[in-house]
């Protein structure tokens, strides 16, 4: 691969204990494979200091987002969302300008694949991310499972008002993927689902979505793309999903980084060379 292609693996949970033991060789095979940025969630409490810490170490490469969770909305909820905010009112004041300021809400959303005990936590929690969204001017990371027309519900009336962001992990049909790029300043987030051999989003992708509303990234540790398939899934394979796109939208690798670059810029602000 080209040496001067570079692109943003936008979502990938550095922070996770998978790599307490080799994080540096997992972040500088990232860089060897073309990845200029990694977008790290934190999810819950105890992630608001791990992301952080990972993102001091590789300071303008690993950037910071925070949300709750979807699956992390428990019975402290409130608790959790009042500590998410003061960090993010300390942050916004402390790193204004700097590469460790927060880029995004998130990762926050919706799941009710496993369970709905937490439905009417989760629908409120949501709303007040996207209240924050509006407040603090950032993109939102979004998670949905087994919840798009509850998703869309809540986030109608707050659609002229959002900035824009990212649902992440899509791996719905085309009509799925319409019914989200309605939201104009959305886009999809496309990881190593897409190189599934069984994965029908190869066909639906270029049926349905245009290059410019398609951002990369790998939800590391899991989902990693063939040929590594079951493994720890790590950035570096964020190559493979731009590989696989390049091939169904049959355009160059290049032109693929070019235009998800694009995209990431505009929504976050942040280049893939940072
Ligand atoms: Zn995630």
């Amino acid at each position: 691969m080209d040496n001067k292609i570079t692109f943003v693996d936008t979502h990938a949970h550095l922070d996770g204990e998978e790599y307490q033991n080799d994080l540096p060789e997992v972040i500088s095979r990232a860089k060897q494979s073309g990845v200029g940025a990694v977008f790290v969630p934190a999810i819950n409490r105890e992630s608001i200091v791990t992301v952080m810490k990972v993102c001091r170490q590789h300071p303008g490469f690993c950037f910071p987002m925070l949300g709750l969770q979807p699956e992390e909305v428990k019975e402290d909820w409130q608790e959790v969302l009042s500590d998410m905010k003061q960090a993010f009112e300390d942050n916004l004041c402390k790193e204004a300008d700097s590469p460790l300021k927060y880029i995004a809400i998130g990762e926050c959303g919706l799941d009710f694949y496993w369970s709905r005990q937490f439905e009417k936590e989760q629908l409120q929690a949501f709303e007040k991310q996207l209240e924050w969204s509006i407040e603090f001017q950032l993109p939102l990371m979004i998670h949905c499972r087994k919840a798009q027309n509850e998703m869309l519900h809540v986030m109608q009336p707050y659609v002229n008002e959002l900035p824009g962001g990212v649902f992440h992990c899509f791996t719905g049909n085309q009509k799925e993927a319409e019914r989200f790029l309605q939201l104009d300043r959305f886009c999809l987030g496309i990881g190593g689902v897409s190189t599934f051999k069984s994965s029908h989003l190869r066909e639906d992708l270029p049926a349905a979505v245009p290059l410019q509303r398609i951002v990369l990234e790998t939800d590391s540790p899991y989902m990693a793309s063939v040929p590594f398939r079951g493994k720890r899934n790590e950035s570096a394979f964020a190559v493979e999903v731009l590989k696989t796109l390049a091939q169904s939208y049959n355009v160059s690798e290049s032109e693929v980084a070019t235009i998800t670059n694009n995209n990431v810029y505009r929504l976050f602000g942040v280049s893939a060379s940072a």
